[in-house]
């Protein structure tokens, strides 16, 4: 076994916790064969991201910087990784299930002859040091196990908060790649607009609150916000409630929308549909509120509180916030 890349989820001056996730799972590979593990910085400019990097677990970090990796193109970052890939002779690629990551594996796998699958909530390495990856199927009602057969790199993505990230205190050695990038002419950046997000973003929310067509419009998410506000969620939504043009898609939680994997999950008049809970099936606690007493949600949460969410919420964030 040579080496595990761990692709780094960068945010302006911040790696962003996925990427220590990541490292927390190719840590557990490390520990069966002694694996090296080496992340890898794609973009314009790494900074001093070693230390923070080997604390997590990172042997080594490659950074391959050039000014015109300074805005995500796919086919761009496909060619660094992939060039990366068969000068190390990389076994294994692991990644945050990011959009981005999504949307360039692909290519990378296409162009270095690797197998690549997505979402993992957990990996593994057989006896022989093939990966094994378990990822859910049917909407989340049965996972399945999956292994490569003889195709090198083995890539996956993992979903976000599958693992806790785990204080390694690896070296974290900085290696700089110096990759030729071609020119692209099939793909430019004409401009970023960087949305204000005035609650965490669900993919990476601790804690979400979502709401679904019970809320029977949109003032009254307001309600879903201050609870959400009062313990410093996310806000979410059922297709419902995003159909019927009471919150934007980005809210949406399921199976056409985000996957999300919090710790708290609050559920308030969703039913509880197979789609939805594609989207949630993971989250570590799961509560509902719902005046139904034979809504769907209440077989899968791990607290259910009957009643009118109309006087549960109130009353619910009143008590919160007197916890302070
Ligand atoms: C291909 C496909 C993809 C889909 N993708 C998604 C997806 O990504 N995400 C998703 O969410 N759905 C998705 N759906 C839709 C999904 O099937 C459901 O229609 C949707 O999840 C229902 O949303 P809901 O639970 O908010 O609404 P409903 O099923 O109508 O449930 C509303 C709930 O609110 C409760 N309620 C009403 N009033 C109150 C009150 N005052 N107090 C307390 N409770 C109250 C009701 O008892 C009911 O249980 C998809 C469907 C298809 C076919």
């Amino acid at each position: 076994m040579s080496e595990i890349l761990v692709l780094v989820d960068k945010a302006q001056d911040t790696v962003r916790n996925v990427t220590y996730e990541v490292l927390a799972a190719a840590l557990k590979l490390k520990e069966k064969n002694g694996a090296s593990i080496s992340a890898v910085y794609i973009g314009d400019n790494a900074g001093s991201i070693e230390s923070d990097l080997g604390k997590y677990g990172a042997d080594k970090v490659y950074k391959i910087e050039n000014p015109s990796l300074k805005d995500f193109n796919p086919s761009l970052y496909a060619h660094a990784l992939s060039e990366l890939v068969n000068k190390v002779n990389a076994d294994i690629i692991l990644g945050g299930n990011t959009l981005q990551n999504q949307d360039f594996l692909p290519r990378v796998a296409s162009k270095t002859k690797g197998g690549l699958t997505t979402d993992a909530i957990d990996i593994d390495l057989t006896s022989s040091s093939t990966l094994q990856v378990k990822r859910y199927k049917y909407s989340g009602k049965s996972i399945a196990t999956l292994s490569y057969h003889d195709v090198k790199p083995m890539i996956a993505t993992i979903r976000l908060n599958a693992y806790k990230p785990v204080e390694a205190g690896a070296a974290g050695e900085a290696v700089s790649e110096s990759i030729d990038i071609p020119a692209d002419d099939n793909f430019k950046v004409i401009e970023t607009n960087i949305i204000p997000k005035e609650r965490p973003e669900l993919t990476e929310a601790d804690k979400i609150v979502s709401g679904g067509r019970g809320m029977a419009n949109g003032e009254n998410f307001k309600l879903c916000y201050d609870l959400a506000d009062s313990v410093g969620a996310g806000a979410g939504a059922s297709r419902a409630a995003v159909d019927s043009g009471w919150v934007p898609y980005e809210m949406q939680v399921g199976q056409t929308g985000k996957v999300v994997s919090p710790n708290l999950y609050i559920a308030v008049g969703i039913s509880g549909s197979v789609q939805h809970y594609a989207g949630m099936g993971s989250s570590k606690v799961i509560v509902a509120i719902n005046k139904d007493p034979d809504a769907p949600i209440f077989q899968k949460c791990d607290y259910g509180i009957c009643g009118d969410l109309f006087d549960v919420l109130p009353a619910l964030t009143d008590e919160i916030k007197k916890l302070g």
